[in-house]
């Protein structure tokens, strides 16, 4: 296509093995030791300064080079609990362990573009910092990087910037100003009732049917309270209650997920929904106030609008115009708004296009293009498999070209304190 960057054929060789051993040995949230230990050797080879076992497994390099901005690229390193079902040639060896989201595509990649800027120094100043991030599929390990004193650790940066392998076509990336991914909140809801026998109903009080009516009224919070305008979306992912048809139990359990945009939707819901579950445990004579527990959370994703401005022809530079397109928001969530917050600079988080371009072939209409995506596996699917090329290469010119556009051109003279 021609407007893929150039990069040199033993990088590139080196960088598909790489991708494939780790695709291969793929592991789980805040356990990610062995692709540690891959990305700080690499790291080091190239001079960077590598500090490991920040959030238990993090690994960040840093590369300065004189004067300038701090600009940090991120990639995220873990696995998911999936039993692989690609058929790949480098397939999981992992028993019901998984790349099944990419993050080995982000780690390669990221691997990829610290190559390229150390090698290209000379041509820019300033202070490069790479981190790679695990656990971010339990959405603990920006928050655990930062919790475990990351800038202090490392420079503070002045711009986030990272990415995400999604079902578009590969050859295309994605950027959107504003909120782009969900924020996302998990809880385990108890309620509780007092058991008994099933043909004695007056003597008991029934958590199956608390749990129905809870989960009922729960589906009209987004129907009634939140506005048109806004949007969110509130499953009930799982409801646990009871052993044998004629016990009534002592308590069910509910799963609960809610994805929003903006932060006063969020606070609503968050707040509405304990509201409800105290309210219909209320309403049914629960012997015992109910146990919400929060297991998991992480901010939207909200790109810097002057930030998206200032990286979109950087972007566009690599994959050509018309290739870079506005995904709009997507519901799915990631944590490193953690980090961008953390670090109170502004974020600049891109989609990376990894499906085979045969599959959308034809497809013109956002309809087309949208019927196409949904028929092919998406992140977390058993059968997620982003093709290899053009992907890592696009991967790699993106991150090394949004970070050459923040960082200082190179001063007169820059490159003869190369070491
Ligand atoms: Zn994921
Ligand atoms: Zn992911």
């Amino acid at each position: 296509m021609g407007y893929v960057a150039e990069m040199d054929d033993a990088l590139l060789g080196r960088l598909t093995t790489t991708y494939r051993d780790l695709h291969r040995h793929p592991e789980l949230s805040s356990a990610e030791h062995r692709t540690a230990g891959i990305v700080a050797a690499w790291l080091g080879e190239l001079g960077y300064e590598v500090t490991t076992g920040i959030g238990v497994t993090g690994v960040v390099g840093v590369l300065r080079h004189g004067e300038g901005p701090t600009v940090l690229l991120r990639a995220d390193m873990d696995g998911l609990p999936v039993t692989e079902a690609t058929g790949l040639a480098y397939a999981s060896t992992v028993d019901g362990v998984m790349h099944a989201c990419g993050h080995d595509v982000h780690v390669t990649c990221l691997l990829g573009a610290a190559s390229e800027l150390a090698a290209d120094r000379a041509g820019w100043s300033g202070t490069l910092v790479v981190a790679f991030q695990p656990a971010e599929e339990t959405a603990r390990g920006a928050q655990a990087m930062v919790d475990d004193g990351l800038f202090a650790r490392v420079p503070r940066p002045d711009v986030v910037l990272g990415q995400h392998v999604a079902p578009l076509p590969a050859g295309t990336l994605a950027l959107r100003s504003g909120p782009a991914f969900a924020a996302t909140d998990s809880f385990k809801i108890t309620l509780h009732g007092a058991g008994g026998h099933g043909s004695r109903p007056e003597a008991t009080v029934d958590p199956v049917v608390l749990a129905a009516a809870t989960v009922l009224r729960l589906q009209t919070l987004v129907s009634r309270e939140v506005a048109g305008g806004d949007t969110a979306v509130l499953t009930v992912g799982a409801i646990n209650a009871g052993t044998k048809a004629n016990i009534i139990p002592d308590r069910a359990e509910l799963l609960l997920n809610i994805r929003s945009y903006d932060p006063t939707v969020r606070a609503h819901l968050l707040d509405a929904v304990a509201r409800v579950v105290r309210a219909e445990s209320d309403a049914s004579r629960s012997p015992r106030p109910p146990e919400i527990e929060a297991i998991e959370a992480a901010p939207a994703v909200v790109n810097d609008a002057a930030g998206v401005l200032r990286t979109r022809a950087a972007l566009e530079g690599v994959v050509g115009p018309g290739r870079l397109v506005d995904p709009g928001p997507v519901t799915g969530s990631e944590d490193v708004g953690v980090l961008a917050a953390a670090a109170g600079a502004p974020l600049v988080f891109w989609l990376l296009g990894g499906a085979d371009p045969a599959a959308f072939r034809g497809a013109t209409t956002v309809d087309e293009i949208t019927r196409a995506m949904a028929a092919i596996p998406s992140n977390h699917s058993p059968s997620y498999a982003p093709v290899e090329d053009p992907t890592l290469r696009i991967g790699v010119a993106a991150l090394t070209a949004a970070a050459r556009e923040w960082l200082a051109a190179a001063s007169m003279g820059g490159g003869a304190e190369l070491p």
